[in-house]
C-alpha cells in the first residue's frame, strides 16, 4: 500500500472516530428537530480546513432531513438559517467558531486551512 492511500485510509478512521464522538455528544439525536434515527454529523465548517476537521466543536449531529433538504433551516439549503439556529441553540459552540472565522471579513489575513488535521480532541 503507497503512503498517500496510507494516509487516507488513516484519515477516514479519524474523521469516523470524530463522526461517532460527535453524535455521542449530542445524544444521537438531531440537534434541530429531535429525530433519533439517520443521524449524521454534520461539519459547520468544511472539514476540507482541515484545521477544523476533527473539532468536536464543529461538528453537529443531525437527522439526514434536516442536514441536506430542510429549505427552511438546512446547512446545505439555507446555512444563513443554520448560522442563526446555531447562534441561538449553541451559542458557546456558535461564539468558538466564529472566533476563527472573522478573519475571513480581510480574507488577506485569513488563516484557515493548513496541512494538519487536529487530533486533540480525539
Ligand atoms: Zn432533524
Amino acid at each position: 500500500m503507497n503512503k498517500k492511500r496510507k494516509e487516507r485510509i488513516e484519515c477516514h478512521k479519524k474523521l469516523c472516530e470524530w463522526s461517532k464522538l460527535v453524535r455521542q455528544r449530542d445524544g444521537n439525536q438531531c440537534q434541530i428537530c429531535g429525530r433519533k434515527d439517520f443521524i449524521i454529523s454534520h461539519h459547520i465548517i468544511p472539514k476540507e480546513l482541515k484545521q477544523f476537521a476533527l473539532d468536536l466543536n464543529n461538528g453537529v449531529a443531525l437527522c439526514r432531513k434536516c442536514h441536506k433538504y430542510n429549505f427552511s433551516i438546512s446547512p446545505h439549503r439555507n446555512a444563513l438559517a443554520f448560522c442563526f439556529w446555531l447562534q441561538k441553540v449553541k451559542p458557546s459552540q456558535y461564539d468558538y467558531l466564529k472566533s476563527f472565522l472573522e478573519p475571513i471579513t480581510k480574507p488577506e489575513e485569513a488563516k484557515l486551512g493548513g496541512d494538519e488535521i487536529r487530533t486533540k480532541d480525539l
